[in-house]
């Protein structure tokens, strides 16, 4: 899930190979319920009730109501998209959750962008031009230092299989780093760099300590598709935009209990009780780890040891605007920073060129460094990135004129970043699990239930496209724009 996520296999390669409506509202009216819209609940016995505006959920409301079956979103937050949350900061559309397209093809959502005319723009985030700082030696790392990186990160992913042998699959990444460097004979600093490039590959991907995660977790962690890594033009908003178009929505509607009988189901919420037929639900796994959902009945052992055993990591962006690009140099502008203290935000993605030129960095933190510095303000953590920017450029340059910082960790609707495998998971049979249908009504979608792609978006959309195939019985999701989505699409239906 590295640019998950952090693409994982661009780091590789970056070092390797050579080297809503989103914001609040901007939905079509007239196809959803406002958000001031009824507390009585007046749906027919037969619509499917979908728990949560994010990837997975608009994707099943837009479908089902395109193949003429009643279906209402309920989302508890104010705006649509979830976890993809394109936000202006300082006049930009930035993505504060889901970022990168990770792979282009069979993508759902380069289906989706295209359909609508948006398309995407390459983000290999880093090549053998980025610059590197190292904050202990005080100095620019090498391009020939920043190499020697790339050879271990390759060398070491390849030798995961046989760590895996030895040390069994719940050791932890962090020991099997351990035992591949105190092997490899590096000196100082290379075996310093060497470390800083592993952790940050494991723990940008997984967004997780690497003492946290096992060797099993980073082997069964969702996968990109192929077609290498892409921002959508003018970030996830459109392609948000293009679900909600199609889908009845109520927002502001916070679930917290959902009955299912034999004949139908119920679900309390904020605003009210909503019956149905179906009920499908898309929330985070944090949501469901946090027991904020009832179920009656209570839901089976099995799905409830996978949620149990899963986890969720947590993945936080810093997105600084400037007046001037005043880190850029003659290569690319995405910088990698070797501080003294672990984890501190280890790389930033320039996403001038992405914002219509208006300078633009995000820093990205997770592991031990989120939780040490959790509880600071906005104002301090972004101030402390606006500090390493000027220790890292080659000129100072103004102060930032607009700053946001995540806090996915403590977001009630969110409770994390994305799903990982713990030491005690069961690895991809516990998202199998968490995807398994309760009964014949209560149906369960998003990025923790995919098996192959958790921790995506595409992994998202296509359990939700799952989902909707379980309850039409059809194959791919057939959107109203006339397109049909799944692993892959056609553009012609
Ligand atoms: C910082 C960060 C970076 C990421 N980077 C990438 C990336 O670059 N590429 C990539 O492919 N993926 C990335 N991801 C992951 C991706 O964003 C998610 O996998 C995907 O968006 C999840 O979609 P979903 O529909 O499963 O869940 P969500 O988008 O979380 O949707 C679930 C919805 O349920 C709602 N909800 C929660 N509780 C309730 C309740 N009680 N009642 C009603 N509604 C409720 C929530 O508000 C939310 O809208 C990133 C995520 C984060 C946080």
């Amino acid at each position: 899930m590295t640019p998950r996520r952090f693409p994982r296999r661009d780091f590789i390669r970056m070092l390797g190979a050579g080297a809503a409506a989103t914001a609040a509202g901007t939905w079509a009216p007239g196809c959803g319920s406002s958000a001031t819209g009824p507390t009585t609940d007046s749906g027919s016995p037969d619509r499917v009730l979908v728990i949560g505006a994010g990837a997975a959920g608009l994707v099943i409301g837009n479908a089902l109501r395109a193949a003429g079956r009643e279906a209402l979103v309920l989302e508890a937050r104010d705006r649509l998209g979830g976890r993809v949350w394109s936000r202006d900061v300082g006049g930009v559309p930035v993505d504060l959750g889901g970022m990168w397209i990770s792979g282009s093809e069979g993508n759902p959502a380069t289906c989706i962008l295209n359909h609508e005319g948006i398309g995407w723009e390459s983000a290999e985030p880093f090549g053998l031009d980025t610059k590197a700082y190292d904050a202990v030696l005080q100095r620019e790392i090498p391009i020939e230092e920043l190499a020697g990186v790339a050879v271990v990160l390759v060398e070491f992913e390849e030798q995961i299989p046989s760590l895996t042998r030895e040390l069994g699959p719940r050791a932890s990444m962090a020991e099997a780093i351990n035992v591949y460097l105190d092997r490899s004979g590096l000196g100082e600093p290379a075996r310093r760099y060497a470390e800083l490039g592993l952790r940050t590959q494991v723990e940008t991907d997984i967004a997780q300590q690497s003492e946290l995660v096992p060797l099993l977790s980073f082997e069964a962690s969702g996968s990109a598709l192929p077609g290498g890594e892409h921002f959508p033009n003018g970030s996830y908003r459109g392609m948000v935009q293009a679900l909600a178009r199609g889908a009845d929505m109520q927002l502001d509607t916070v679930v917290s209990r959902i009955e299912h009988t034999d004949d139908g189901v119920s679900v309390e919420t904020s605003r009210g009780t909503y019956t149905g037929s179906h009920v499908v639900v898309t929330v985070p796994l944090g949501v469901l780890k946090a027991g904020a959902i009832e179920f009656s009945p209570a839901l089976p052992t099995p799905k409830q040891v996978a949620i149990d055993r899963m986890a969720m990591a947590q993945l936080e962006k810093v997105v600084l605007r400037y007046d001037d690009a005043f880190w850029q140099t003659a290569g690319s502008g995405n910088l990698l920073y070797a501080s003294q203290t672990q984890g501190e935000f280890p790389f930033f993605v320039d996403y001038t060129q992405y914002a219509g030129g208006a300078p633009t960095l995000l820093a990205f933190y997770c592991g031990d460094f989120g939780r040490a510095i959790a509880s600071q303000t906005d104002e301090a953590i972004a101030a402390r990135v606006g500090a390493i920017v000027e220790e890292l450029a080659p000129r100072s340059g103004p102060a930032p004129t607009n700053a946001f910082v995540t806090r996915w960790k403590s977001d009630p609707y969110a409770l994390g970043s994305y799903a990982y495998f713990t030491p005690d998971s069961a690895g991809a049979a516990d998202a199998r699990a968490l995807g398994t249908p309760v009964g014949e009504r209560l149906l369960f979608a998003g990025e923790a239930t995919s098996v192959e792609y958790n921790g995506y978006v595409h992994g998202a959309l296509l359990s939700g496209i799952r989902e909707t195939e379980r309850l039409l019985g059809t194959q791919g999701a057939r959107l109203d724009s006339g397109l049909v989505v799944g692993l892959g699409c056609d553009e012609e239906a």
